[in-house]
């Protein structure tokens, strides 16, 4: 649970806990409980809450179920993952079904169980040891009552199974003050008066907490000074399960669960890091995408599976990404007007490499375009994601094919060439605005064309990989299939696949169907590296494993 204020990177603490708890040799799986009424994250505004991250079986859900899977280095579920909305429809949906029978529904009890049920369903569907459970939210706030009244009832009747980690914040209100330690001591006491006790304190802070300090919360918490662990910020985030190790966290949340270590693994995140941290060289990357505030914190947290995937490959290939925030609203002629667009776009040759991620809507999408038009005639090297590859075909139909009014009719319905246009199953939901949990979502597969970056990419990334089922015509004998994560509801429009390929655009990657383009690029004689994919790559790459498309981005940025 998190005290104090939330932001402070409780996600990231859970992560590494359950790192270390799967490296004494435990199963581990982890939760994430997010205080919304919104059924799940899909229908929130990125920049209002964070990326939206989407498991392999389509669920839409929270930014720290990336950050798990990250560090676990394990796909995970839509078990794993409820919200206040979610919990309360499955209630309301049981009580519909007389499931109570004819008993009054409360929100105390009947809530709290659920969510109990929910988390012990999904620890036993994984035969799973341990469940790091994180509670979004700060303690003592109305809305997150449920959750820690279940916190509650879990410890009462798992006594001894259950541990409560608080992720709170020492306040710092300059240099040479000193770390404030009465926050901490009023969440404490919140928690009190709901019936927990934390039994571990993790007390973030810019500075490491001092043993004073240590002492004080200690001693006004009920606690043991050991159990009081530092948690100072740090500039790589993947480093936090050794500081936590090197503070005993592991063993002394073993000791509170009475288990043991079974078999040490960690030294392989040890070698992780130390290699992450030797990479010397730096390269510039620009994002160019539609932002509403400049604030970099809120832009971090929208992209936030983009700038990992960013660093694993980095790392990968001893290199630090730098990256850069480019607004696509400055390229936008219709925007800033068309001279200064025109001038703007040439701040695009100091990148390395340009990445034009997903987005939704209209507006800046001129900006983009112009965007990838430039990158495509000065030959830096390209990656776009889901929207950035429909925007490149749109960029390529208009100045390739010279259709000047090819669009997505996401921006405009109007076109006379549409070439990205609406999936033919998302036009009755969308004409019903049943918009929550309706896109192509989660994972499908791809096949990918032999003698493409994309095959030369995933050939030997065997966990992408899936068995080759259905061969159809179109497909080679020895072209692979890969299984990707998407979130759309536009495609490129089937009918201008040939005409696009005649003109020199690779599909590299296309549904098993052979209707829907999953990959497109150009030859390597045209263009250094010009890749994109309707799929969201950025969502699978881990730091013990780097996703191979952003690897060979990497690579050819370096180059
Ligand atoms: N807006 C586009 C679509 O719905 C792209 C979505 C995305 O980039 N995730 O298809």
């Amino acid at each position: 649970m998190g005290g104090v204020m939330s932001g402070v990177g409780k996600g990231v603490a859970a992560s590494s806990i359950a790192r270390l708890l799967k490296d004494s040799g435990h199963k581990v799986t982890a939760f994430k409980i997010d205080p919304y009424v919104n059924v799940d994250a899909g229908t929130m505004n990125p920049t209002e809450h964070g990326e939206v991250f989407v498991l392999p079986d389509g669920t839409e859900c929270d930014q720290d179920m990336g950050n798990y899977e990250r560090f676990l280095d394990r796909d995970l579920s839509g078990e794993n993952y409820m919200t206040t909305g979610s919990i309360y429809r499955d209630v309301i949906e049981e009580e519909r079904s007389l499931k109570y029978k004819g008993k009054c529904v409360e929100v105390i009890p009947h809530i709290p169980l659920a969510i109990i049920k929910k988390i012990n369903h999904a620890l036993d569907v994984e035969d799973a040891d341990i469940g790091v459970i994180e509670i979004g939210g700060t303690v003592g706030e109305y809305q997150g009552f449920i959750f820690s009244e279940a916190a509650r009832m879990l410890r009462q009747k798992k006594r001894g199974d259950v541990a409560l980690v608080l992720v709170s914040y020492l306040p710092l209100l300059n240099k040479d003050n000193e770390l404030k330690t009465k926050p901490t001591q009023y969440a404490v006491r919140t928690l009190n008066s709901g019936g927990l006790q934390p039994d571990i304190i993790l007390a973030r802070s810019a500075l490491s907490l001092d043993k004073k300090r240590q002492e004080k919360i200690a001693f006004n918490c009920n606690m043991e000074k050991e159990s009081i662990i530092a948690a100072p910020d740090v500039s790589n985030i993947y480093e936090i399960p050794i500081n936590f190790k090197k503070a005993g966290l592991d063993s002394l949340l073993l000791k509170k669960l009475g288990l043991r270590v079974k078999k040490d693994t960690f030294s392989v995140w040890e070698k992780f890091v130390k290699k992450s941290q030797k990479a010397q060289k730096e390269v510039r990357v620009g994002v160019v995408g539609k932002y509403f505030s400049s604030g970099s914190f809120v832009l971090a947290d929208s992209y936030v599976s983009v700038i990992e995937a960013l660093k694993h490959a980095g790392f990968h290939l001893g290199a630090r990404v730098k990256l850069e925030w480019l607004n696509a609203a400055d390229f936008d002629p219709t925007e800033v007007g068309k001279e200064k667009a025109r001038k703007n776009l040439s701040v695009l040759s100091g990148y390395d490499g340009i990445i034009v991620p997903g987005g939704f809507g209209t507006r800046s999408i001129e900006g983009k375009i112009a965007a990838i038009e430039y990158v495509r005639k000065k030959k830096i090297p390209f990656l776009g994601l889901c929207y950035g590859m429909q925007l490149a075909v749109v960029e390529f139909a208009r100045h390739v094919l010279s259709f000047s009014d090819a669009h997505t009719t996401e921006v405009n319905e109007n076109t006379s060439h549409p070439f990205v246009d609406i999936l033919p199953e998302q036009k009755d939901v969308v004409s019903k605005e049943r918009y929550g949990g309706t896109m192509r979502l989660g994972v499908y597969p791809a096949v990918v064309k032999k003698g493409t970056h994309a095959y030369q990419a995933y050939r030997s990334a065997e966990r992408f990989h899936i068995p080759f089922v259905n061969r159809r015509e179109y497909s080679k004998k020895d072209d692979l299939v890969i299984s990707e994560r998407h979130r759309h509801r536009y495609e490129i429009n089937p009918e201008y696949l040939d005409l696009l390929e005649q003109k020199g655009l690779v599909i590299s990657g296309l549904s098993p169907s052979g209707r829907l383009a999953e990959i497109i690029e150009l030859p390597p004689k045209v263009h250094p590296f010009f890749v994109a994919t309707q799929f969201h790559p950025e969502l699978t790459s881990r730091p013990l494993s780097p996703h191979p498309l952003f690897v060979s981005f990497i690579k050819k940025v370096l180059s």
